[in-house]
Order: C-alpha cells, then sequence, then structure tokens
C-alpha cells in the first residue's frame, strides 16, 4: 500500500474524524489546530444525536469512527427521540459531559497515532496545480499529498452580542482572518452564514425544585454499536418555559438584537431560530420551552436549550430571570450569534475534494452544515477520500440509497445550500431501509475493505451478522396454521394458508412474545437479534418497493456524463437548461436530475443522447 501523508487542519469534529479515520487507513497524519487543548470542544450544545443526527452518529460509528464511542463514555442522559413512532424516523441522543467528551476524543487521537500540531494556518501551498502543504504562523510550512480543512466557524468568524461585535472564531478563541482571505483569493465561492447559542447559566442558581425534572430513558439506547450501557453516573434535566411576560422584555429590545439591528449579514438556521426569532414569527405563542441541560457532573454551568440570543447582556439577563425557576439565576456566559465564511459546497466532488483545486478536502461547518455530527460524518468522508486520491485508488462514492451520508454529500454537492444544513430524516428519500439500528449493516462491510474497522468491532459484527442470519432462517422457515397463531393471541384471517413467524411478526403489535410460544428458542437468542428481526420484519414489505425505487436512482447515478459532454447538439432541451448543465457539468444522471428546472422529458434527451455511439464532446 502506498505510504501517504495527509494534514487535517482544524480540531473539531469535522477535523477529528478525518485525522483518526485517514490513520486507520494506514495513512501519516498530522493534525494543524490553533490549540491541542480544544481538540473535541463542543460549541454550543453538550448533546450528541437527535432525530436525523442520531442517524449519522451511528454510521460514522458503523466505519469505525470516533464520536459514537466518545459520547458514549460522557454520556449523563440517554434518550430515544421518537420512541412512540417507527425506528426509521427515531433518533438516539445523549446529553454529554463536555470535559469527559473532550477527554474521550483527545485520548481517541492520541491513541491512534496522528501527530497534533499547535499552530494557525494562514495559507496553503499550491504546486503544479495541487494543494500541497499548509503555511503556518508557528510552525512554518507543513507538506503533505493531500490537505482536509476543517476550520468550522472559524473562517473570518464575527461575534455578536447585542450591538458590541468583536472577531472571534467561537467565544474566546481567535477568528481564522488569513485563511479566509487566501480562499477568496483563490477564486472559491464563498457566502456568510450565522447561528446562535444561549446564555449559560450558574446551576446553583437555578430553583430546580420549582421545576419539572425530566429523566433519561430507563433502557437507554447507546450511540455506539459496540456500547452495552452508559459508564458515566446518569442525570435528570429541568424543564421550564417562557410566558408572556419574558416575550414583553423581548419584544420591547428587539431593536437592540443583532440579528434584529442589521448588523448581521449572513443567514440563520430557521429550524433552531434564536428566542427572537421565535417571538417574531411566532407571536401568537405565549410560552416556549426550555430544557435545563447541566453541562457536566462536576459542572455548575447549565445549557438553557431553547433561548439562543444575540440581545445585550442586560437584556439576557432580565429575560432570563421573568422565567419560572431561573429568578435568581446567573449568567455566567451570555449568549452570542456568530457569523462566518463558508464554501459553497457546490465546489466539491462527491469525495468533497474542491473540483478546482486537487488535493484540497473541506468538511464540516465550513461546507456550510451545522452540528456536530454532520461535520463528523463529512470529516470521515473526506478523510476517506484524501488517502484514496493520495493512494491514486478508486474514490469512495456514498450513495443516498445507502446512507444518511450519501444523502447529505449529494444535497450538498448538487444543490448548495442557503441557510446552515441540518440533517433531518425527511431528507432521506429511502429512509425506512436507513436505518439508525441497520446503520453498521449498511456500511461496516466497507468499513472493513477500507481497513477502518478494527478488529474488535470486525469480530463484533460478524457475529452479530451469523446470529441475524441463523434466526432469519428460523423465522422464514417455521410455518404455522391460522388456527395456531390465534391461540397465542395472534389475529390472522382464516383464509386456511399457512404463514411464517417472520410473516406473523410483521403483523402489527406482534412481538417476539406471542412468536417465542410458538417457536421456544427464540428465547434463547439475544435481545438485541430478536429486536432486529422484529423492526425488519416491519418494513418487509415496504422495502420491497423501496429496494425497486433504489435500484432505479442506483441505475441512474451510476450513468456518468463525460466532463466535456457537448450539451448544445441535444434535440428537446431548453437553452436554459443547455446553459445549466453546461455550466454545472453533472459528473452523472442522477447529478443532472437535481439541477433546478430539470424535467424528466429533458433528462431522457440526455440519457438518450449519452447513449448514441456519435456523441459529441465539446
Ligand atoms: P469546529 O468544531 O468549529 O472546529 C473547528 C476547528 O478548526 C477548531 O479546532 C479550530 O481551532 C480549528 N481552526 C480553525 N481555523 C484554523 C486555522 N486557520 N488553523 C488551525 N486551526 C484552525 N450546531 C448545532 O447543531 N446546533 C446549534 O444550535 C449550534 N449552535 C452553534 C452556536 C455557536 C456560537 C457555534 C460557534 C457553533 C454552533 N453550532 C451548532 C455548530 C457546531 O458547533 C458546529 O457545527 C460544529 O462544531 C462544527 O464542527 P467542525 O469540525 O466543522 O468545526
Amino acid at each position: 500500500m502506498k505510504q501517504c501523508t495527509i494534514i487535517v487542519v482544524g480540531g473539531g469534529h469535522a477535523g477529528v474524524e478525518a485525522a483518526t479515520a485517514a490513520r486507520r487507513m494506514g495513512a501519516d497524519v498530522t493534525l494543524v489546530t490553533m490549540n491541542r487543548d480544544t481538540i473535541g470542544v463542543m460549541s454550543c450544545n453538550p448533546a450528541i444525536g437527535g432525530l436525523g443526527k442520531g442517524h449519522l452518529v451511528r454510521e460514522v460509528d458503523a466505519l469505525g469512527g470516533v464520536m459514537g464511542r466518545a459520547a458514549d463514555k460522557a454520556g449523563i442522559q440517554y434518550r430515544l427521540l421518537n420512541r412512540s413512532k417507527g425506528p426509521a424516523v427515531q433518533g438516539p441522543r445523549a446529553q454529554m459531559d463536555r470535559a469527559l467528551y473532550r477527554s474521550a476524543v483527545q485520548e481517541t487521537v492520541t491513541e491512534a497515532g496522528v501527530t497534533v500540531v499547535e499552530a494557525q494556518v494562514g495559507d496553503l501551498i499550491v504546486s503544479n496545480g495541487r494543494v500541497s502543504g499548509v503555511r503556518t504562523h508557528q510552525a512554518g510550512d507543513l507538506r503533505a499529498d493531500s490537505v482536509v480543512l476543517t476550520t468550522g466557524t472559524f473562517l473570518n468568524g464575527v461575534i455578536h452580542i447585542g450591538d458590541e461585535q468583536r472577531s472571534g472564531g467561537r467565544v474566546g478563541e481567535n477568528a481564522a482572518s488569513d485563511l479566509a482571505h487566501r480562499l477568496y483569493g483563490m477564486k472559491l465561492p464563498m457566502g456568510r452564514l450565522k447561528t446562535g447559542t444561549p446564555p449559560r447559566l450558574e446551576g446553583a442558581s437555578i430553583a430546580w425544585d420549582a421545576l419539572e425534572a425530566q429523566p433519561g430513558d430507563e433502557d437507554p439506547t447507546m450511540l455506539s454499536f459496540l456500547s452495552s450501557h452508559p459508564v458515566a453516573r446518569q442525570i435528570s434535566c429541568g424543564i421550564t418555559h417562557t410566558n408572556p411576560r419574558t416575550h414583553e422584555i423581548i419584544g420591547r429590545n428587539l431593536h437592540r438584537s443583532a440579528m434584529y439591528s442589521g448588523n448581521i449579514s449572513g443567514s440563520g438556521p430557521r429550524y433552531c431560530p434564536s428566542i427572537e426569532d421565535k417571538i417574531g414569527r411566532f407571536a401568537d405563542k405565549e410560552s416556549h420551552q426550555i430544557f435545563l441541560e447541566p453541562e457536566g457532573l462536576d459542572d455548575n454551568t447549565v445549557y438553557p436549550n431553547g433561548i439562543s440570543t444575540s440581545l445585550p447582556a442586560d437584556v439576557q439577563d432580565e429575560y432570563v430571570r421573568s422565567i419560572v425557576g431561573l429568578e435568581n439565576a446567573k449568567i455566567v456566559q451570555p449568549g452570542y450569534a456568530i457569523e462566518y465564511d463558508y464554501v459553497d459546497p457546490r465546489a466539491l466532488d462527491e469525495t468533497l475534494q474542491v473540483s478546482a483545486l486537487p488535493g484540497l478536502w473541506l468538511a464540516g461547518q465550513i461546507n456550510g452544515t451545522t452540528g456536530y455530527e454532520e461535520a463528523a460524518a463529512q470529516g470521515l468522508i473526506a478523510g476517506i477520500g484524501a488517502v484514496c486520491s493520495a493512494r491514486r485508488e478508486e474514490p469512495i462514492r456514498f450513495s443516498r440509497t445507502t446512507s444518511y451520508m450519501g444523502v447529505m454529500v449529494d444535497d450538498l454537492i448538487t444543490r448548495g445550500v442557503t441557510e446552515p444544513y441540518r440533517m433531518f430524516t425527511s431528507r432521506a428519500e429511502f429512509r425506512l431501509s436507513l436505518r439508525a439500528d441497520n446503520a453498521d449493516q449498511r456500511l461496516t462491510p466497507l468499513g472493513i475493505d477500507l481497513g477502518l474497522v478494527d478488529d474488535a468491532r470486525r469480530s463484533a459484527f460478524e457475529t452479530k451478522i451469523s446470529m441475524l442470519g441463523d434466526a432469519r432462517g428460523v423465522l422464514g422457515s417455521r410455518m404455522f396454521t391460522p388456527k395456531q397463531a390465534r391461540a397465542v393471541g395472534i389475529n390472522v384471517s382464516a383464509d386456511g394458508s399457512k404463514k411464517s413467524a417472520r410473516a406473523l411478526l410483521s403483523i402489527p403489535n406482534v412481538g417476539s412474545g406471542e412468536i417465542s410460544q410458538l417457536l421456544p428458542e427464540v428465547l434463547t437468542w439475544e435481545p438485541e437479534i430478536v429486536a432486529q428481526l422484529a423492526r425488519e420484519a416491519v418494513y418487509a414489505n415496504y422495502l420491497d418497493r423501496q429496494t425497486k425505487e433504489a435500484e432505479r436512482l442506483r441505475r441512474d447515478e451510476d450513468t456518468e456524463i463525460p466532463a466535456a459532454f457537448d450539451y448544445d447538439f441535444i434535440a428537446g432541451l431548453s437553452s436554459e437548461l443547455q446553459g445549466k448543465l453546461a455550466q454545472r457539468r453533472p459528473r452523472t444522471i442522477a447529478a443532472a436530475a437535481k439541477i433546478e428546472g430539470m424535467t424528466p422529458a429533458a433528462l431522457n434527451a440526455v440519457i438518450l443522447a449519452l447513449r448514441r455511439p456519435s456523441r459529441r464532446e465539446a
């Protein structure tokens, strides 16, 4: 295997996954970051996972990534979101002890053998049209076969608290302005986005007894496939609400909010609005829920989830104290908004390499996304891409039919972003099969092939697959008459035909309790195997249809369009579409299908033109 050297810039969630993935694949990896102590820091909320995000964590984990295992070392409250809905849209989430999470990540980086260099990167070294290293302020020039930039919110970051503004990548840390200017100079398409964070409160100043407590789940759903139970002490959060007085204080001071005063030009996430946005947009609501989340077991800081803000500190103080339980609350760090540069991800290929600048990969918030999980998943993809390219191996493409990672990359590089992009289950058209519970079955085989997965995970996975295979065989082959089924309380039609145990398991409200009365050996199977089979059975009918659709899309995805394909000569294409295709140069039919304004007829015309032996290339 060709030895290669990779430089990863940034020690956030994207940088850590990129560096450790490249290292697991055998590359020499240097992680250059401004401050080694902030590797693995959570800039905003102390939680990992959630709806859509939990899927990404499991996928990263299935490929041997860091996030799930670190989160399970630091998890202090586990909740499976959407528990009452189907498994496809359930989201495992855990609240973190920030300090434990950071140290778990730092330990992994050290154990992986990543070299950490504490320095600020101000420039990229480009030789013969390929990025071949970075120029740092403190450590001179560093050379590599591939460079991955994961600079988060630091590019030209500006922090806003009311009408106060200061340069910063996040609170207490410098912005990366030189690098941002250099990227502008390289003519990368860039824009401005914003996000915000709430004030942090001193835990001892909160009247917890006056508040509703929210405990975690009794049977925690772990974030890593390799974890079986939480290791840290588990805690409850508190719940409180804003009220008309809170809204009156905020309404009266709206003109002092950075977001409303016109000081911020970047777009923020609509689905994660600040408290001033909520009050403006949902004026008829008298109250908004706030989760009071302790930031750690030995940390007296509390994160009030739901009131991110860029109001001045004195207004934050006044509105916080209008809330039940927070009458005497002390703010230890005011909330703030941050505005930063991002690179339009349509400039990237499927591996997250900048198409116009070979040798350079971008991952995480720099690509217009928001969230630790989105960043981690991109870091992994970019790390793999950087190693494959350095070794001149075929690039690995993540398809939207087999992973949320594929959905995210495809959305980013074909559609771009107009606001910070976060993952939702609704973004995945094949979500019935892309469940959090089967991420290992979808991706661990690829992880094994790429060398991303260690022996312990490989062996646990192979044992699980073998147990699942045996159990599926038994469930599919053992047949029962309607009379036998009804005798154990399963309501089946009396049409006389026998049904397999698997078919019986797919009937709503039938579980292992009923099936084990017909098939006592089910009781000897691991509970997780039985639960997995029950989920599969429930979705079996829908999945057949979805599999056919997925196959059709996969065929489309695989039809490549030559880079120099000439669209001018395709009859039936409007000149507007000819122009868009020529400008965007989609690599595949699936990518062409996503161009705004593309119709099935126009797409068919492109497919027919591609099949023509006399096709023209410009
Ligand atoms: P980061 O975690 O930001 O890491 C960037 C890394 O790059 C850091 O280690 C930094 O030191 C390093 N770096 C930067 N420039 C250089 C350079 N030139 N040289 C060397 N090192 C460099 N996410 C949500 O999901 N919901 C939210 O509500 C939310 N709110 C947020 C509010 C704020 C104020 C902030 C700052 C972030 C918020 N986020 C939120 C976003 C979340 O923190 C990020 O999405 C996530 O951390 C991105 O990970 P990343 O790896 O891309 O970058």
